[in-house]
């Protein structure tokens, strides 16, 4: 298939804000399991930001109830310990460079303050560069136990990404103390063993047509 390629634009700080301002963005609001708590996706309106959160959406909804490992059970300490909804701000990719980053308590932004005060809910705060995700590889696919037999569909394994990029950042908002090592040592482990289980063919029943 030909890809459809539009130019790239990068345009950095005050003119960047401009420009998403100008462009609109586009909340989506996913709510899943009890244990979850809610997520409010704010994506920008754009075909890829809209994709970006499709696939987010599939990965928080349906694939973590099925998937090989539990969420539930690895993040169990983390998901008690988490505000009742977090907002996600979704960016293409970010200054830094960084899949992810929790907002501290008590520096998030006006939108999400806002709406803190309008629910009356705890809110947390986090940044996803979904392109970034896109492109991200922890480590090479061949250090796999399944090695070359890795699972080979991309759509799988980008939900397969962002949910463990978001669970990491998930840890830091739940846990701000925590250590970074010990935050991605379990983010890398359960994300290989995602990918495994994948490989494996318990992705089979993922549902990656819904
Ligand atoms: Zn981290």
């Amino acid at each position: 298939m030909r890809k459809h390629s539009a130019p790239k634009i990068y345009i950095p700080g005050l003119w960047r804000r401009l420009w998403d301002r100008l462009r609109g963005r586009e909340v989506r609001v996913f709510e899943s399991l009890d244990a979850l708590p809610i997520l409010v996706v704010r994506h920008p309106r754009t075909r890829r930001g809209a994709e970006a959160a499709e696939s987010l959406r599939t990965a928080w909804m349906q694939l973590l109830t099925v998937m090989e490992p539990d969420p539930l059970e690895v993040y169990r300490d983390v998901l008690n310990a988490l505000p009742a909804m977090v907002v996600v701000r979704f960016e293409e990719r970010n200054a830094g460079g960084v899949l992810g980053h929790a907002c501290p308590r008590g520096l998030e932004s006006a939108a999400t303050k806002r709406l803190q005060a309008e629910t009356g809910l705890a809110v947390g705060e986090m940044d996803l560069a979904y392109e970034l995700i896109a492109e991200w590889q922890p480590r090479p696919l061949a250090s796999l136990a399944s090695g070359a037999k890795a699972m080979d569909d991309g759509e799988l394994r980008y939900r397969v990404s962002l949910l463990a990029v978001l669970f990491h950042e998930l840890e830091h908002l739940a846990f701000p103390e925590r250590e970074e090592r010990q935050v991605r040592r379990r983010s890398d482990a359960f994300y290989e063993a995602a990918l495994e289980a994948g490989a494996r063919g318990v992705g089979s029943h993922y549902g990656l047509n819904a």
